[in-house]
């Protein structure tokens, strides 16, 4: 048996990590290819973890989704054309994870889709992400989805129910086995934000100059902000925030970094999936700063408010001043248990 598993993001590494330690340990044979699209962070990720990747692609200079999914796609069937697989992993809703997808479909190869079923059912936002997945879990032979709601997404489009495994979500499979073991002592309250939502980007100078006057209004809170990988991101970020004291600015953290900052957030504002999925794990306070999003599940914590919103500070200051606390985990997205799981399948499945 061997498959071969394209990633090519930090959140992809982080979330395929799990099976992919999980299939070595089965002495699985796997083949890992990277197309670098975060080239550090992976870079970084894997050495971390002592792991090898089989091949990475060239970052060409492209100046479209289509360009960029016809490089990855000729890159793979170049290294790959003598050599076949029993299946293909791919991950969540890249261009990797599409162009994997598409590899494995024109070579006949079995693809196994995991993080399948998220929907906002908006082909518009997330753009593209939305209709790659759409697309990615009709040719999936099968569909490894963290919980109900993706399944019932999925029957929805009339794919088969055999087709379909609720297995939870690989990302609390990697923040259980590397959680920070202490809270750190501070003083004041902390916010912790994230944001490099493309869907974000066009609001990002207005949503930074209404921080700032939070900021300066709230000198006895803290905002810790990594930023993310974009240039044009953190250049605009650099731009505005850098003069606010209170708004600690730094450049991506690594995991177990930025495991700690969540542990120690009193609130976290964000509008990245996968900071949603181990902050709701955590029982953290969470506000979504995106209009649509796929991950559907809300309580008290958290709120789901567009980074354009006018009461959006309004409400941050609130939360901060609501006292909710459990020291439980919320294993809504998952139990930590996924990659066995899928491991489980697969030996099933190709094992003979
Ligand atoms: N993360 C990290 N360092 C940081 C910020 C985030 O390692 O400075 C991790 C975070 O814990 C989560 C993942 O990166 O597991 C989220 O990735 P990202 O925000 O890029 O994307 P998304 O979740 O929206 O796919």
């Amino acid at each position: 048996m061997t498959g071969l598993i394209i990633l090519g993001t930090r959140p992809e590494a982080l979330k395929l990590i799990p099976i992919i330690k999980k299939a070595l340990d089965n002495r699985f044979s796997i083949v890992i290819v990277s197309t670098d699209q975060h080239e550090e962070a992976i870079t970084h990720i894997f050495e971390k973890h002592n792991l090898k990747l089989d091949y990475r692609l060239k970052r060409t200079q492209v100046s479209s989704l289509g360009e960029q999914i016809a490089s990855y796609l000729a890159q793979l069937s170049t290294l790959f054309h003598k050599k076949s697989f029993d299946f293909v992993i791919t991950q969540g809703d890249t261009l990797s994870a599409y162009a994997g997808m598409l590899f494995a479909f024109f070579k006949q190869i079995d693809f196994l889709y995991v993080e399948s079923g998220l929907r906002t059912l908006d082909l518009d936002n997330p753009f593209p992400e939305e209709g790659l997945r759409v697309m990615m879990s009709h040719i999936a032979k099968m569909n490894f989805v963290p919980t109900q709601s993706e399944k019932d997404n999925l029957e929805k489009e009339n794919i088969a129910s055999n087709k379909i495994m609720i297995v939870g979500n690989t990302s609390i499979d990697y923040l259980m086995g590397h959680m920070p073991k202490n809270q750190k002592v501070k003083n004041g309250q902390t916010i912790l934000l994230t944001v490099h939502r493309r869907e974000n980007w066009h609001f990002l100078e207005d949503f930074f100059t209404r921080l700032v006057n939070f900021a300066q209004n709230n000198p006895h809170i803290s905002i810790e902000y990594p930023m993310h990988f974009n240039p044009t991101i953190q250049k605009l970020a650099k731009e505005v925030l850098s003069e606010s004291s209170n708004i600690h600015l730094y450049e991506p953290l690594e995991i177990q970094d930025f495991y700690q900052h969540l542990l120690n957030a009193d609130l976290i504002v964000t509008d990245s999936g996968g900071v949603q999925e181990e902050a709701t794990f955590l029982n953290k306070k969470v506000i979504v700063i995106r209009d649509k999003t796929e991950r559907i599940f809300t309580d008290e914590n958290i709120q789901i408010m567009s980074i354009t919103e006018s009461s959006l500070f309004d409400e941050a200051s609130a939360m901060l001043h609501k006292s909710f606390f459990t020291d439980s985990f919320n294993t809504i997205y998952g139990d930590g248990h996924a990659s066995t799981r899928i491991i489980d399948w697969i030996k099933k499945e190709y094992e003979r």
